[in-house]
């Protein structure tokens, strides 16, 4: 497994909430971050059919891009019922303006012509899939996943896109509702991140 030496991680995406989230579980490694958006680097054509296959195109063209090692995550909401949808179009259900609203209502609407109205024909998941690639093609890759099930009418301001319909099993709040700290302690990405602290930042604690 190749480790990560450098101050600055590149991050390949323009999301404003990963930027945030990740800059933050990053912050104690003494690791500072660029978004692919502030170098102006344009985003490649997330065509993969998995969220890992989109994490590695991400991060492959962004490290080459910028000549610096560069982070992708790829994630999004499994719902059991729908057969795994929204999964890897989790962003294209929000349609162009990026309405998240419209994304949980068309979930709940989904799973509402389903039959699926209680909490046990509620389950889903998020699901992370991050890769980390150099310039020269070299990529290590980590998954994360956290099970729950979803609620509505969505409750909550924190966070971001789905946040406001998933309650964590054991939980009671919504990911929306949390604090984001008691978030980043359980979610996907913090599990996908916790194995790419272990794989490749470990010598720099
Ligand atoms: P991506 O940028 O193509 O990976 O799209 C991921 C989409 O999945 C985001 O736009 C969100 O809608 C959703 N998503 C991923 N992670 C989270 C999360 O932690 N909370 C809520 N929604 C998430």
């Amino acid at each position: 497994m190749r480790r990560f030496d450098q101050d600055i991680l590149v991050l390949a995406t323009h999301n404003a909430g990963k930027v945030r989230e990740i800059g933050d579980l990053v912050a104690p490694f003494g690791i500072g971050t660029l978004a692919a958006g502030d170098l102006s680097l344009a985003e490649p054509v997330e065509d993969g059919d998995s969220f890992a296959a989109n994490a590695k195109i991400k991060a492959l063209a962004i490290a080459r891009a910028s000549a610096r090692p560069a982070l992708a995550d790829d994630s999004g909401l499994c719902v059991d019922a729908l057969g795994g949808a929204p999964g890897i179009y989790s962003a294209r259900w929000a349609g162009p303006a990026k309405d998240f609203a419209l994304a949980m209502a068309r979930v709940e609407r989904e799973l509402t012509a389903k039959g699926a109205v209680d909490e046990a024909a509620r389950r889903a998941h998020f699901a992370c899939a991050l890769c980390l690639a150099w310039p020269d093609g070299h990529v290590e890759q980590f998954e994360g996943r956290v099970d729950g099930h979803l609620v509505f009418p969505p409750r909550g301001a924190r966070g971001f896109g789905y946040d406001p319909i998933f309650v964590a099993e054991g939980e009671h709040e919504t990911f929306g509702e949390m604090a984001p700290a008691r978030k980043h302690a359980m979610s996907h990405r913090a599990r996908a991140f916790a194995r790419l602290v272990d794989g490749c930042f470990a010598a720099r604690e």
